[in-house]
């Protein structure tokens, strides 16, 4: 198999997530906020940490560990001390190994059924996967902290997220390839994403866990085109039409129009 998916801990967007994801929470309930980090300890770091939380994707450009310390005492030379004191200190040490740990999780679960997943991933969709020479590299942020966004030119994925179903966290790794492999292969952003939906959130969890679809599992800014293609994605599903993938099937659904 040549598709590879390298899962990673990157300590330095963690932290950035970390705070972006805790300033959030600190908005509605400071409470919680001094639980989590014992601000107090840090005082300035809620002003200081503005600029490394809007500009946290940097960091998944760099990647061996002496670059990303470079880039980051050079971004944050005048409040290095007080990051690296928080990078040291023994409440952050101890989600990063739980980070770590989780990335293990995903790691397991991810080659545990990657045969099976891929296999029915290439049926659904007609694309070649398995055999592709492609190295995706997974950047694990843990629960309560969410991923889910890729950035499919640099072949990167953020992920991170509570198992709400079974299999949740594989089928949208797999959602999140798909958005790599289609890169720049559409025409209609909104159209190839529903269709992304219907063969990962919907067709694939099915195929994986059983149940069945409507109702539609995914955004809720596509579920009206989700209705619209519907019934030609079960004729596509059932090899009625002569098309070979999503990709010839969303050239299909323009051509007649049916959204
Ligand atoms: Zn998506």
């Amino acid at each position: 198999m040549k598709l590879r998916l390298n899962f990673k801990v990157n300590p330095y967007y963690l932290l950035a997530s970390y705070f972006d994801y805790y300033e959030n929470i600190f908005w509605w309930d400071p409470e919680k906020y001094d639980d989590f980090l014992k601000v107090k300890r840090f005082p300035k770091f809620l002003y200081q940490s503005f600029w490394l939380r809007e500009n946290k994707r940097i960091f998944l450009k760099v990647n061996n560990k002496r670059s990303l310390k470079q880039l980051f005492n050079l971004l944050y030379k005048n409040s290095r001390e007080l990051f690296n004191k928080i990078l040291e200190s023994k409440e952050f040490k101890k989600f990063l190994k739980e980070t770590e740990d989780y990335s293990q999780w995903l790691e397991n679960e991810w080659n545990l059924k990657k045969d099976i997943v891929l296999k029915n991933l290439e049926d659904i969709t007609g694309l070649k996967i398995i055999d592709k020479n492609l190295n995706v590299d997974v950047f694990v942020v843990k629960p309560p902290l969410k991923g889910g966004f890729v950035i499919p030119h640099k072949k990167i994925i953020v992920w991170g997220h509570s198992e709400d179903w079974s299999n949740y966290s594989i089928v949208y790794l797999c959602h999140e390839l798909l958005h790599i492999l289609t890169y720049k292969k559409y025409k209609h952003p909104n159209l190839m994403h529903a269709l992304i939906e219907l063969a990962t959130d919907n067709e694939l969890r099915i195929r994986l866990n059983g149940g069945k679809y409507p109702p539609f599992v995914g955004h809720s800014y596509l579920e009206n085109i989700k209705k619209k293609i519907y019934p030609i994605w079960k004729q596509y599903l059932n090899k009625k039409l002569k098309v070979k993938d999503i990709i010839e099937l969303e050239e299909l659904i323009l051509r007649k129009k049916i959204i």
